[in-house]
């Protein structure tokens, strides 16, 4: 206990898991905490100060399982293991204490195993750091030894860590922006606290990076910024403490350069249900819909091209290219597909080894992806060469696979060690022994022989004894207690326990049935065999020992392989996804043009093929000159599908891949913006009104000419006039002043006037059909506007109350003979109306200006007085109209 309490002391945060033997125990709170969270018993053992000590256990053996769990239910694990042989310990005498000590920390980014990980997804810790403003980032996924890093601004940070979706964040702000930092981190679903090792600053930061790294400076991976540096110097420092010295191998750091990505900010993610659907299931997300990787290297590539769609032609022409590549060579990719099936998670197999954490299966899964690797190059390099005999390229020129290829030739060394060391069925456990081949080492094959060899002659002796003493269910047995034995039934042992038989047969223990008995015979077979047994089990641990120094040493190489095989699985998904789906391929370039011909949503198409269900396609044009689409329909039209489909299809274009419509050309768009529908954050203390302003007002105040912005319902969450008003301003503010490609859906059919005055403003419709008193519903998006809601109807088709239904028809037609008998009597309508002559409609100025005029008595003005007045309206009217030219042109 004492020793247990010194340890605990330093891992107060953690749950300690105490080595005793075969099992892992757990004493005091977390002992009931655990209990609690796996459903096991807690039992208690001991006293300390005279209250028993609660305690529960978990198998050594299936450890993982519960660690998983408690992981999951928000918990950090101390693990601590016996670090001597229990027999060193009772070299120091009977009562001394096995020496143990912490191992290892598990954290939900310090993790694995591939039981505690989804294959499909990476596992990042994100480690912050804050300075002057600007943020350092340093993605790390120790289970595949990924690295990233970027400077992003304090505003981009919600956005960033939406794409990156860390398992645990660690961070480091000063004063100034620790709070609009914790404010933006608040929405992450991840573990997160504040670092409790302060990173290090300036050289010694890249000092810190480049020891890692066993490089003399680290600008021999690219220019990172200080707070990169620090922040990279930060994760490296947490995964010391946290691996305690077995650091992972990591690959070179990799700069995200913010500016050749598309810009998407934590709320148009979830809007636009990216990575997770609004309710944080993955399932039903672009993401999950589209994939159709094979291998688990291969999903987690693909999801990180659809969470970063990029800004750069030519990466996104290269992206295209292969894909074509692979849609048009059917056979070929076929081929590798079925090869690609049998490609293990390479990446963590490999991590796990280079930690050593590995096993004999993570050594057969090497061999595995290196073998599939070596013939799917194989095929691509026939390939190759017959274009260069030919002199004709098969492929498109942009794609080049040459260095692909090459990525996954050359391992034929390593995949042979391999192929002649392990066995098919490979064990998890080193422990468990037998996995390396006959023939493959001469000395471990004579010590299993040996091993075995006295197997036989036991089997042979207790055939003689069976003989000699005429009793066949006499056995030979063996436990670890008494080793080998003779049983024999009670009923019969007294015959062994007289003379003759006693002389050969010693008496060494009675159970109710049963009694046991040595013979010197048997005791030295026992002796040659177990020897033999210890010796072969060490043999195969030093040779396992070999094999992985064998993959430690081509660490770099197996990196590389991995990221060969899932480039090449996410490409040939890529174009299955477009044969199978008709997708095509979108042409990008940097014009201001969107124009997708019969384009479709993704996800509402999949779904609806599910049911047997058609989807209706659309087509979407925002050329300059109409680049903002006015949106109205019906409830239940389609009209959030027509917004979503279109901001998709942009995201899977510049993300590489291609879309689901006839045609597409889009000039780069260089943010997306999306408000759709209202949620509450109240969370975080706003109202379903307030994350609709906030939310819009981001849009515009970032947005620019490059960006498509999709607002649906602006200004719902409030009452009418406000909502109406709000949603004016905005659609001028996007037309006149960010003059960006838009789609704007709303019910307040009043807006469609704003058609008439703002040029590129264009009304669209979602159209319906009404017969015999019913709503058809279209799904078709033409010109033009819709006049009414059908709110009414369509609540009736969700099944309110007749007599509700019938009470609402009767006030809406009240309503509207109200509104259309006295026009004034909505007078905000009537003065807005006016408002929208070219001069007016932002104008602050004017409203003064009325403001003055209702309050003059002209015929007390002189007429100097009143000139004077007319020069000093004319020139109010002068400046703003120039600041807003200001503004409009900044
Ligand atoms: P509201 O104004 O009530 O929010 P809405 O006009 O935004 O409605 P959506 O939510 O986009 O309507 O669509 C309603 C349903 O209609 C979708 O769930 C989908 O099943 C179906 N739908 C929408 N667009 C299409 C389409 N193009 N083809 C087939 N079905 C569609």
């Amino acid at each position: 206990m004492a020793q247990f309490l010194a340890i605990k002391s330093d891992y107060a945060d953690h749950l300690l898991f105490y080595r005793m033997g075969d099992f892992y125990e757990l004493f005091f709170d977390d002992a009931k905490q655990a209990a609690q969270a796996l459903d096991i018993a807690l039992t208690s053992r001991g006293t300390h100060e005279g209250e028993p000590i609660p305690m529960c256990g978990v198998p050594v053996r299936t450890a993982e399982t519960y660690l998983a769990r408690l992981i999951r239910a928000g918990f950090t694990v101390a693990i601590c293991e016996q670090t001597e042989d229990p027999a060193e310990a009772k070299k120091r005498g009977a009562k001394s204490v096995v020496a143990r000590g912490v191992v290892r920390l598990v954290t939900p980014a310090t993790i694995s195993e591939d039981e505690l990980l989804e294959g499909g997804r990476a596992n990042y810790l994100a480690a912050l750091v804050g300075q002057k403003g600007e943020v350092g980032l340093a993605a790390v996924d120790i289970s595949t030894g990924d690295v990233m890093t970027r400077d992003l601004a304090l505003s981009e940070l919600d956005g960033e860590l939406a794409a990156l979706a860390p398992s645990e964040i660690l961070y480091a702000f000063p004063d100034a922006m620790r709070d609009e930092a914790e404010t933006r981190l608040a929405h992450i679903d991840a573990r997160k606290g504040p670092a409790t090792i302060a990173p290090p600053k300036g050289p010694k930061a890249a000092e810190r990076v480049a020891g890692y790294y066993e490089v003399a400076a680290l600008a021999a991976f690219g220019s990172f910024s200080d707070v990169e540096t620090r922040a990279l110097a930060m994760a490296l420092d947490y995964l010391e403490v946290t691996q305690k010295g077995q650091m992972p191998k990591l690959a070179s750091p990799r700069q995200i350069a913010g500016g050749g990505l598309l810009k998407l900010d934590a709320a148009t993610r979830a809007n636009l249900e990216i990575e997770t659907t609004l309710s944080g299931a993955r399932r039903g997300s672009l993401i999950d819909t589209l994939d159709e990787t094979v291998t688990p290297g291969g999903a987690r590539l693909f999801a990180s091209w659809l969470s970063r769609p990029l800004c750069d032609l030519d990466a996104i022409n290269r992206r295209q290219a292969a894909i074509a590549d692979a849609q048009a060579d059917d056979e070929l990719f076929l081929f590798v597909r079925g090869k690609l099936r049998e490609v293990p998670d390479l990446d963590r197999a490999r991590a796990r080894l280079d930690m050593g954490r590995g096993s004999p299966a993570d050594l057969g899964k090497l061999k595995l992806a290196l073998a599939a690797g070596a013939e799917i190059a194989e095929r691509m390099r026939s390939r190759l060469l017959a274009e260069s005999e030919t002199k004709t390229k098969l492929a498109p020129p942009e794609a080049n696979w040459e260095p692909v290829i090459s990525l996954l030739e050359g391992h034929g060394a390593i995949i042979d060690t391999l192929t002649r060391a392990l066995v098919a069925e490979l064990p998890l456990k080193t422990s468990d022994g037998g996995f390396i081949q006959k023939g493959f080492d001469p000395a471990l094959d004579s010590h299993r022989e040996l091993a075995s060899e006295g197997k036989t002659i036991i089997t042979k002796l207790e055939a003689r004894y069976r003989a000699e003493t005429k009793l066949a269910n006499l056995k030979i047995k063996h436990n670890n207690v008494l080793g080998y034995h003779v049983e024999v039934p009670a009923r019969a042992a007294d015959a062994f326990l007289a003379p003759p038989l006693s002389e050969t047969f010693q008496h060494c223990q009675t159970m109710a049935s049963a009694v046991r008995f040595r013979t010197a015979e048997l005791s030295e077979l026992a002796s040659r065999i177990g020897s033999a047994s210890d010796q072969a089990h060490a043999r195969e641990l030093e040779l396992y020992g070999k094999l992985v120094a064998l993959v430690q040493g081509a660490s770099a190489e197996m990196m590389a392989v991995a990221k060969a095989l899932a480039f090449i699985d996410v490409v040939s998904a890529c174009a299955r996804l477009a044969t199978r789906n008709q997708h095509t391929r979108p042409k990008i370039d940097q014009s201001f043009a969107f124009q997708i011909a019969g384009g479709r949503h993704p996800v509402v198409e999949s779904a609806l093929k599910k049911e047997g269900a058609a989807f209706i396609a659309n087509d979407c044009d925002l050329a300059p000159a109409y680049r903002l689409w006015l949106l109205t329909g019906p409830n239940m039209a389609g009209k959030s599908t027509f917004l979503r489909q279109n901001a998709l299809i942009t995201i899977m274009a510049q993300a590489g891949l291609w879309v689901p419509a006839k045609a597409a050309h889009i000039g780069l768009v260089d943010q997306i913006f999306s408000r759709v529908g209202a949620s509450d954050d109240l969370a975080r203390g706003r109202s379903t009104f307030m994350v609709e302003m906030v939310e819009t007002a981001a849009i515009l105040n970032q947005a620019s000419d490059r960006s498509l912005v999709i607002l649906d319902e602006i200004g719902r969450g409030t009452a009418t006039f406000d909502g109406l008003s709000i949603a004016w301003a905005t659609v001028e503010h996007l037309h006149n002043v960010i003059r960006c490609r838009g789609l704007f859906a709303t019910h307040y059919h009043e807006l469609t006037t704003l058609t008439e005055t703002l040029a590129a403003l264009t009304p669209h419709q979602v159209r319906v059909r009404e017969w015999k008193g019913e709503l058809v519903f279209l799904h078709e998006v033409s010109s033009g506007s819709a006049d009414r809601s059908y709110g009414v109807q369509v609540a009736r088709l969700a099944g309110l109350p007749a007599k509700v239904v019938a009470r609402a028809r009767g006030i809406l037609q009240e309503l509207e003979a109200k509104r259309d008998a006295t026009p004034t009597a909505m007078p905000l309508f009537a003065e807005v109306e006016t408002a929208t002559s070219p001069a007016a409609t932002e104008s602050g100025a004017m409203t003064e200006v009325i403001d003055a005029l209702r309050e003059i008595q002209p015929d007390q003005l002189s007429a100097k007085a009143a000139l004077d007045l007319l020069y000093e309206w004319q020139a109010m009217l002068a400046d703003e109209i120039e600041g807003d030219r200001d503004q409009a042109a900044r």
